[in-house]
């Protein structure tokens, strides 16, 4: 596909609205070629489905992220921030808008008393995260070894398994919000629920979501072998009760939100 037509949109009061070759100009002298139109989406999602994003990004960095949201949102550009894709189903009608594909990464750890908190970019991969904290000696993470996805769709999601979830190791997130910038939310005003946070309950709006940058999670000093020992005995039970491969995994909830991407929420 090349840029030299108008991609139409639909812009948040439902009035169609033109993103003009000005506007992918734009994105493409900041992002160069990590910013492209007409990408496929299938392959990056679970279900291995769906059709093309109108507009898509790839962003290494958190601040990146933010730069690519925020002027989505100044061009009133729709935008949807694509994690792992492994709670989402995309219609074979694509994705309008801005799709920013979320690679940020960094990780770091600070002591904190009796803890240690660990500090993640919202793209970085929960499981492979829970793997690096065992590795140092860090417990608390270890139910979301073999949970797919990001920090930041977990964050959303309220992810867990094996009696553990995000609530539980959340202390904080800096999150963008439209219009506002961004700003460090404490976990209660995350107001989680079983799979669920004040996030989530958000994303059947088309636009103007809020978006998570960093989180702040807490991990406490443990042996190396008890934590392996742990994951170890969580990744057997989920052997057992999951199959190998491409998967949507087991859903028992669907969300349908007004953009042609379904979230999915399952059990553990
Ligand atoms: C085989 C399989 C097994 C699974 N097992 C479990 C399990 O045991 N426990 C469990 O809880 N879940 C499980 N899931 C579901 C999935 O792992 C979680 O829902 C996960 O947290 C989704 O993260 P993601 O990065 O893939 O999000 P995506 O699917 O990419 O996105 C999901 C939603 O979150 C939004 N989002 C993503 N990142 C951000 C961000 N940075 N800021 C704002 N919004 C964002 C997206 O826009 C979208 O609306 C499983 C899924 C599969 C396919």
């Amino acid at each position: 596909m090349n840029d030299e037509f108008h991609i139409h949109h639909f812009v948040e009061d439902g009035m169609n609205s033109d993103t003009t070759v000005q506007q992918v100009t734009q994105f493409r002298e900041i992002f160069g070629d990590k910013f492209q139109v007409g990408v496929s989406l299938a392959r990056y999602t679970s279900a291995r489905v769906g059709g093309p994003a109108e507009m898509f990004v790839v962003v290494k960095r958190a601040k990146g992220l933010q730069t690519a949201v925020s002027l989505a949102y100044n061009c009133n550009i729709p935008y949807f921030i694509l994690g792992g894709g492994s709670n989402i189903l995309v219609s074979d009608a694509g994705i309008s808008g801005l799709v920013i594909m979320n690679k940020a990464k960094a990780v770091s750890f600070r002591h904190s008393g009796a803890h240690m908190v660990c500090t993640a970019e919202s793209g970085m991969n929960l499981s492979s995260l829970a793997r690096q904290c065992i590795a140092k000696g860090l417990g608390g993470l270890e139910w979301a070894i073999g949970v797919p996805g990001t920090v930041g769709g977990a964050v959303v999601g309220n992810s867990g398994a094996h009696g553990g979830d995000m609530n539980g190791n959340l202390l904080a997130a800096t999150i963008w919000e439209p219009g506002k910038g961004a700003r460090v939310y404490s976990n209660e005003e995350m107001q989680y629920a079983y799979r669920d946070s004040a996030l989530k309950r958000e994303q059947s709006r088309p636009v103007s979501r809020r978006v998570v940058l960093t989180a702040e999670l807490k991990l406490t000093p443990e042996p190396v072998e008890v934590l392996m020992a742990r994951a170890e005995g969580f990744t057997a039970r989920r052997k057992q009760t999951q199959p190998a491969g491409a998967s949507v995994g087991s859903m028992f909830k669907t969300r349908l939100i007004i953009t042609p991407v379904i979230s999915l929420n399952r059990p553990d």
